[in-house]
């Protein structure tokens, strides 16, 4: 284990069996569509990478990258994009995949932009809930774990930009968020 995790959440296996479960029932879901599979970046890629495997039905993926905490743990309430889609979403069936959803305020501006440039649907997979902190009414349509309020790293999920690469998710020490040399 990483020196700077206290502990484990959800180890390598856990995440896989649940990616697996999520990608079947999205499988059946999607059956007979080609949806437009949007990862809300930079969280959501691992997510994003593992899921698709699982998906039995033809998609097609864009990224999409949206300003976030930063090196803070909490959030600004300011969204702005900073990487668009390539592809335009009119008339598509639009997968948001994304990593957390913590106060909602990300999702509900990006399901606004999409649903402004007439995307058919717009559906939301995420594979972390943290509904304790929610300030919107944003729910997913999908969603993997369901978390109390604490800040998790890992799996694509990172503190100042560290720890994305961890295979399991897990919990900082505190000393990690005081140290002025992160
Ligand atoms: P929201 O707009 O829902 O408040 O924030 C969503 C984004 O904040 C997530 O996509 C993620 O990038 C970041 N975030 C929220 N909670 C956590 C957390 O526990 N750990 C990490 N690493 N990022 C988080
Ligand atoms: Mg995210
Ligand atoms: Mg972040």
């Amino acid at each position: 284990m990483h020196n700077d995790i206290e502990k484990v959440v959800f180890s390598e296996e856990q995440i896989a069996a649940r990616v697996k479960e999520l990608g079947e029932e999205l499988s059946r879901d999607y059956a007979g569509k080609k949806p437009l599979v949007i990862c809300v970046l930079k969280g959501a890629f691992i997510f994003m990478a593992d899921l698709v495997k699982c998906m039995d039905v033809p998609v097609e993926l864009d990224f999409m990258a949206v300003s976030s905490y930063g090196a803070s743990t909490k959030s600004s309430g300011v969204v702005r994009i900073i990487k668009d889609l390539d592809v335009s979403v009119e008339g598509r069936d639009v997968l948001i995949v994304e990593d957390i959803i913590d106060t909602g305020l990300t999702l509900s501006y990006l399901i606004e932009v999409l649903q402004g440039r007439k995307a058919n649907d717009v559906k939301v997979v995420t594979l972390f809930d943290k509904p304790a902190r929610r300030t919107t009414s944003m729910e997913a349509n999908y969603k993997g774990f369901v978390l109390p309020d604490e800040f998790i790293v890992g799996y694509g999920l990172d503190f100042a930009e560290q720890y994305r690469n961890l295979p399991y998710i897990g919990v900082l020490k505190p000393e990690i968020y005081t140290d002025d040399a992160k």
